[in-house]
């Protein structure tokens, strides 16, 4: 005998239209974007609390900064060698304090969209050469020789020149930083497809493949590296940052043990644009202006 079939109790689910399916994903996809703005509006505003807090440290810092140097003024009165050694080391850390406060401000106004740039076209190799000129000594101390190859054409590159210069002194000094004693630092340029690019080419430590992104980020640093010299990480992230900034793109080569080429591009300016006026005499440079 047959058993009598069960008698459905819930009716079958209705399948949905393809014009409720694709309802359904518009809302969905809405929910989404309007959720993306909300966090990117809140890490907006804690890079600018970030920013604001970091500019709030720099009043009493001046302040320690500008006593240390009238201490070490003579016509102030003399110290003896042992209070100027430590005077100096007040002069130094305080100075150093500053670069770090100004790369977070910098970093922080970027993230949160504040941080503008005024981009005028600017000869690549002068830039290149008024920065090299004040690494020298840097070069010098850590037994590294620097090496520019200007391009014969001289390119012209669309750049804010005193933030092009800032990244320049970050690669360049990363570069005999994180250098053997007596290898050579080799900086070089020219026009692509549109694009300046500048390479920093150095035989120093190099960097391991697994570590060529996080060395973007803020704060990160290879294990080679801290075991090299002293840094907080945060030139390179802040360089990537100012080179975007300015329409180009930032990257590594490397080869651990052999050596680092970093590269950034920028756009070439028009021969039409009026040309930079040369704002930063290398006299009137220092490194603590381009310092990270
Ligand atoms: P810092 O040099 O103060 O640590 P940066 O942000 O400039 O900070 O660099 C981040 C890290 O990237 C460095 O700590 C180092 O690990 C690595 N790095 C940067 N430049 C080089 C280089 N030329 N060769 C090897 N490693 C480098």
């Amino acid at each position: 005998m047959s058993q009598p079939t069960a008698r459905k109790l819930t009716p079958e689910p209705r399948h949905e239209t393809a014009a409720e399916t694709i309802q359904r994903l518009r809302s969905r996809v809405a929910e989404l974007e309007s959720l993306t703005q909300a966090l990117e509006q809140e890490s907006r505003e804690k890079s600018l609390y970030l920013a604001s807090m970091s500019h709030e440290m720099k009043a009493p810092l001046n302040a320690i900064n500008g006593f240390a140097e009238l201490l070490a003024d003579t016509s102030y009165g003399t110290l003896d060698p042992e209070q100027q050694r430590f005077v100096s080391r007040i002069a130094e850390a305080g100075q150093h304090l500053l670069g770090l406060i100004n790369d977070v401000i910098d970093i922080a106004r970027i993230d949160a969209g504040r941080l503008e740039v005024a981009p005028q076209p600017v000869r690549i190799n002068r830039a290149i050469e008024q920065v090299a000129l004040i690494c020298r000594g840097l070069a010098r101390d850590y037994d590294v020789s620097l090496r520019f190859d200007p391009d014969p054409a001289d390119p012209l590159v669309l750049a804010d020149d005193r933030r092009l210069k800032q990244v320049l002194f970050n690669l360049i000094s990363n570069a005999a930083k994180y250098s053997h004693a007596g290898s050579v630092v080799r900086v070089q340029a020219g026009a692509e497809n549109g694009h300046v690019r500048v390479s920093i080419t150095d035989q120093g430590v190099g960097i391991r493949p697994e570590d060529r992104d996080r060395i973007f980020e803020p704060f990160e640093r290879t294990d080679a590296a801290m075991r090299m010299a002293d840094g907080a990480g945060l030139g390179l992230p802040l360089s990537r940052r100012l080179v975007e900034l300015q329409g180009g793109e930032m990257g590594v080569d490397s080869k651990p043990g052999e050596g680092s080429t970093f590269w950034f591009t920028l756009p070439v300016a028009r021969e039409t644009d009026t040309p930079a006026q040369d704002a930063l005499q290398v006299a009137q440079s220092s490194p603590a202006q381009y310092a990270d």
